[in-house]
């Protein structure tokens, strides 16, 4: 694993997937706050195999500031927290921001998460003021599995689904270190944090685009959350299933009895039909959860890599303005 030396002060990352109609307007506001910043810093893209022109505009931003932008291009989708990860292994900056490139959360608001850092926390998480999504589809679910996920495992933070947040470089070398195939990127932060603390962040609605988690994608990086963080699905069934057993001992034991008193039975078929399915669910349900871990272990158990990365367009560190020493277009497939 690739580890690179500190050398600027912010690392800004961004995963993008079919952002061509955010990225100019991304560019712009983005670097506007970063150069009034008045300190060094670099803009990580990491281009998650998207299929329209992202690509194209990702190098262009490249050439125009190829001492600010570097851009890892992924030979797939990997997904958004498998492309932060690519480019938390290469940041070079002391503090490190993540953000989504449609703009949702306005980069106008970095200095707020960078002032917190500089009052000594290694994470800054944030949760969004007011959710500008749809209310049944997202905010809703996110809501009810923000409970959730806060009774069952030990991250308490306000809101696991917003991912703008800033990292001490010591936070995102240990969460790199975590070698782990499906993740959930904030909530290992959190983990690592020795100062954790949270803010608000404005929220606006999609400019362009559109959200690329439908309700497929949503369910998958849930159970990522859940299945990475706890054991309590598990614990669950273990005691559902005493406890049902428990109960069905005492129906076998009186309807010995009544049969040896009273005779055999034959009402009530359908009641016992109805009770038999609704077991019959959840002993399914029970099957799909063990699933769940067990093909997160198989991932894994087969060691292949977590993404692969096509090419990398970057300067070497420390080149700030175009510079001599160029370390362009270097072809790499790795994990
Ligand atoms: N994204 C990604 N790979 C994916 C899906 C999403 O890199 O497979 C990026 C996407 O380009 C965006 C961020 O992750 O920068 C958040 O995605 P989106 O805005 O669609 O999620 P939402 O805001 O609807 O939760
Ligand atoms: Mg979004």
């Amino acid at each position: 694993m690739i580890k690179e030396p500190q050398s600027v002060y912010l690392s800004v990352v961004v995963p993008v997937y079919n952002e061509e109609a955010c990225l100019e307007s991304l560019y712009t506001r983005l670097t506007a706050v970063c150069d009034k910043l008045g300190k060094s810093y670099e803009i990580l893209f990491t281009n998650d195999g998207s299929r329209d022109r992202s690509s194209e505009i990702l190098a262009d931003f490249h050439k125009r500031r190829p001492g600010h932008i570097r851009v890892i291009e992924f030979n797939g989708n990997f997904g958004q927290h498998m492309a932060i990860m690519a480019a938390f292994e290469r940041v070079r900056g002391e503090v490190i921001v993540n953000m989504d490139a449609d703009m949702q959360n306005p980069p106008e608001e970095i200095p707020k998460l960078l002032a917190e850092y500089e009052k000594g926390h290694d994470y800054v998480g944030s949760y969004r003021k007011e959710r500008d999504d749809s209310y049944f589809l997202r905010s809703l679910p996110s809501k009810v599995l923000n409970k959730i996920r806060g009774a069952v495992t030990d991250i308490h933070i306000k809101d696991q689904g917003c991912m703008f947040r800033a990292y001490g470089r010591r936070v995102v070398d240990l969460i790199t270190q975590s070698e782990e195939s499906s993740t959930f990127v904030t909530a290992l932060g959190y983990k690592f944090a020795a100062n954790p603390t949270e803010i608000g962040v404005e929220h606006v609605a999609r400019a362009e685009g559109e959200s690329k988690y439908d309700l497929y994608r949503l369910v998958r990086v849930t159970f990522d959350l859940f299945t990475g963080f706890s054991m309590a699905p598990l614990h669950v069934f273990t005691v559902f299933g005493f406890f049902v057993s428990a109960l069905s001992g005492c129906l076998v034991g009186y309807m010995l009895l009544r049969r040896l008193i009273i005779g055999p039975e034959a009402q009530g078929l359908f009641t016992l039909f109805a009770f038999l399915f609704f077991l019959v669910s959840v002993a399914i349900t029970g099957i799909g959860i063990v699933g769940e871990y067990v093909g997160r272990i198989y991932e894994v158990v087969r060691h292949r890599p977590r993404f692969l990365i096509r090419e990398i367009l970057e300067e070497a560190p420390g080149t700030q303005a175009p510079a001599a020493s160029k370390r362009k277009k270097t072809t790499k497939v790795e994990s």
